[in-house]
């Protein structure tokens, strides 16, 4: 078990500013899943509602407390901008990787923090204001393609992931949110600290604020003739777009436009979660079960809700939200 430890509101008011790019979050579920023992992310609503809740630094207090634990979006979609990346590798050999992508950032200047995580870690680059999602992207799959890294989603299962995972999104969109640092893990039931500072929230949080953050003018210099390495471009599944979602005279929205080959399992159509593909996930593609008689009832047995498998196909529920 960690021990409870108190966040200051300076603390809090470093991380937002360090980490926080809207207002839109996850949270990790306190209690796992009863048949895959795992702890998914959700978007939190208001009590009683349907109405999504904007991160609070109360909120990020309770994170840094280790009461619950936030996922962060890179990207906010009024302006494509993110104000961090994070590199995210889980595979053997992950963390040489790591430290190999962080030696060679270190070559333009840029000071990356690594960040333990379950199977590997994350790779943090801060920025000086929020940078175009595109820009950083280009940045760093030039620089893992020079590497020789691999790179996960370009016919590998296994790799780095850059998170933003996009280079733009529609206004509804919310891309991948990734844990937040410095909370407790619910899988894992402790927190992950960053290798650069002793293992305490003011000595880490005063070793990120140190870090050199990129400004604009050098992103753009690290990329000037440079463009994304082909396969890169569109981390979207292209069979997943968002134009069936609008077309006018669709009255509904239909699971079976979205979803790849189906079985027939009993009274159900069974398929890949779309939810669960996005993470990895549900390799074996029986995830989600779609009522053969009324398909618009659908479950995911891994948990997924129906607005992350909406949002998974570019579908998301209309509601109002935040940026
Ligand atoms: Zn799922």
């Amino acid at each position: 078990m960690e021990v409870a430890c108190r966040a200051s509101p300076e603390l809090v008011r470093d991380y937002f500013r360090l980490f926080v790019n809207r207002r839109a979050y996850t949270l990790q579920s306190l209690r796992p899943h009863p048949e895959s023992g795992r702890h998914y992310y959700y978007r939190p609503k208001a009590k009683g509602s349907e109405k999504p809740v904007s991160l609070t630094n109360d909120t990020i207090r309770r994170h840094l407390e280790g009461e619950l634990t936030l996922g962060l979006y890179a990207i906010n979609p009024a302006t494509q901008r993110c104000r961090w990346l994070a590199i995210d590798a889980d595979y053997k050999g992950a963390m040489e990787d790591l430290v190999k992508l962080q030696y060679y950032l270190s070559e333009d200047q840029v000071q990356a923090a690594l960040e333990m995580s379950k199977r590997g870690g994350h790779l943090w680059v801060f920025l000086q204001a929020p940078l175009l999602a595109r820009e950083c992207r280009t940045y760093v799959y030039d620089l893992a393609s020079r590497l020789g890294l691999p790179v996960k989603g370009a016919g590998l299962a296994e790799g780095i992931e850059v998170f933003p995972k996009h280079d733009e999104l529609r206004r509804d969109e919310f891309g991948n949110a990734i844990r937040g640092p410095l909370g407790i893990h619910r899988g894992a039931n402790r927190r992950y600290w960053f290798y650069g500072a002793n293992y305490d929230l003011e000595e880490q949080m005063a070793y990120l604020n140190r870090l050199r953050k990129v400004t604009e003018e050098e992103l753009r210099r690290f990329i000037a003739g440079k463009s994304m390495p082909a396969g890169f471009r569109s981390q979207r599944p292209p069979e997943r777009t968002a134009v069936r979602c609008v077309e006018a005279g669709r009255p509904e929205f239909r699971i079976l436009d979205h979803v790849g080959k189906i079985r027939k399992v009993g009274r159900n159509y069974v398929t890949r979660c779309p939810s669960c593909a996005e993470a990895g996930h549900d390799r074996s593609g029986d995830n989600l079960a779609i009522r053969m008689d009324d398909p618009r009832f659908y479950k995911c047995w891994a948990g997924c809700t129906k607005e992350m498998i909406r949002e998974a196909v570019g579908c998301p529920i209309r509601m109002r939200q935040s940026a």
